[in-house]
């Protein structure tokens, strides 16, 4: 896993946190000797823990610092949070699958992950009450680009989110800069549906 990411991450720092994270406590048991695939995984609720090669890219493409504030948005396993723990100064992580977000929250105790914070999702996209964030990752997919999202940047923030329809998406980033915001597009992936009223209305198509 960590020789693939060396072809694709410029981050030093990502590779790190990656190689320090037990990938393995994060899956499922029946999925453990497949901790370390390149692929996503099913975690139950109809939800995957993320393929690594694309954590690695989200993270890469934030340019997360160590003093960096950072919101997770959709902690599913909580594996992604606990890359994000070891890269900046504190973690939040929001989940709407309470039986997740539990397990999440066991998981990153027992591991030592002590600078994340997981809260239960509300009817607003992401966590406001602690905004404004340096980083935004969104760990799933949004018809576009959700503006409460942009709201909680702070100035020089990067929000990473994968933008498109239910099946496919192109990973973006916004950067809030002084003239407003810059958006880059990082290249094609696959999550599932971030739901919301500010993106998909419902887990399947209607
Ligand atoms: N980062 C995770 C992968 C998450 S999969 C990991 O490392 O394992 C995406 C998650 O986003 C799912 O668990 C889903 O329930 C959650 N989700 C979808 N819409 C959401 C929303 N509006 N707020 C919070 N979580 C959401």
């Amino acid at each position: 896993m960590l020789a693939l990411l060396r072809r694709h991450v410029t981050d030093e720092r990502v590779i790190e946190a990656m190689a320090a994270v037990p990938r393995e406590r994060f899956v499922l048991p029946e999925w453990h000797d497949r901790a370390y695939d390149d692929s996503a995984l099913p975690i139950g609720g109809g939800q995957t823990i993320s393929q690594p090669l694309i954590v690695a890219l989200m993270l890469d493409a934030a340019r997360i610092t160590p003093t960096d504030r950072v919101l997770e948005v959709g902690t599913g396993s909580g594996y992604q949070a606990a890359v994000l723990s070891v890269l900046a100064r504190e973690v939040v992580t929001v989940e709407r699958i309470a039986t997740l977000r539990a397990r999440a929250e066991v998981v990153l105790r027992e591991l030592g992950y002590t600078n994340v914070i997981v809260m239960q999702a509300s009817d607003v996209l992401g966590w406001p009450e602690a905004a404004p964030y340096d980083v935004i990752i969104v760990a799933a997919g949004a018809p576009h680009i959700p503006r409460p999202l942009l709201d909680q940047l702070a100035p020089g923030g990067r929000l990473v989110v994968p933008v498109g329809d239910r099946r496919g998406q192109e990973l973006m980033r916004a950067t809030r800069t002084a003239h407003g915001i810059e958006i880059a597009r990082l290249g094609a992936c696959a999550f599932v549906p971030l739901i919301g009223k500010e993106a998909w209305e419902t887990e399947a198509p209607p």
